[in-house]
């Protein structure tokens, strides 16, 4: 898709802080950070979001998933983390490839705004 932002970040055609990549998910620093650590870990495929999603992409979606948690291992967060998936305009989504928020290095509340 080269009209998707995350698609050319992928691609490499956009800047990015990447954290990490495997063979089906990549993960990089959100540049609008809402905690210490907020990484966004997204599938190389382009599924538009979580509504849009297939049961062929189970497995991608369980892959981003473990990926937020390696992180979150790595980073020592693991006292208290938030994985978050915004799904459609009225959660605040507003880049429409399948995204996973990884939260965290603060206290968090409940419930989220
Ligand atoms: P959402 O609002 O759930 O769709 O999340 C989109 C996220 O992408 C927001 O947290 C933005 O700060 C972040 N974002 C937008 N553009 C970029 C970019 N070029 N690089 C990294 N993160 C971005
Ligand atoms: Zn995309």
């Amino acid at each position: 898709m080269t009209d998707c932002l995350f698609c050319r970040i992928i691609a490499g055609e956009i800047p990015a802080k990447k954290v990490f990549e495997d063979e089906h998910t990549f993960a990089f620093e959100d540049t609008n950070p809402q905690a210490p650590t907020h990484v966004l870990v997204v599938p190389k495929k382009h599924i538009r979001g979580l509504k849009e999603a297939s049961v062929e992409d189970v497995d991608l979606i369980g892959r981003c998933h473990l990926t937020a948690a390696q992180l979150a291992r790595q980073r020592g967060i693991e006292d208290g983390y938030r994985t978050v998936l915004n799904v459609g305009p009225g959660a605040g989504q507003s880049v429409f490839h399948l995204h996973v928020h990884l939260l965290g290095g603060r206290s968090l509340k409940w419930p989220p705004g």
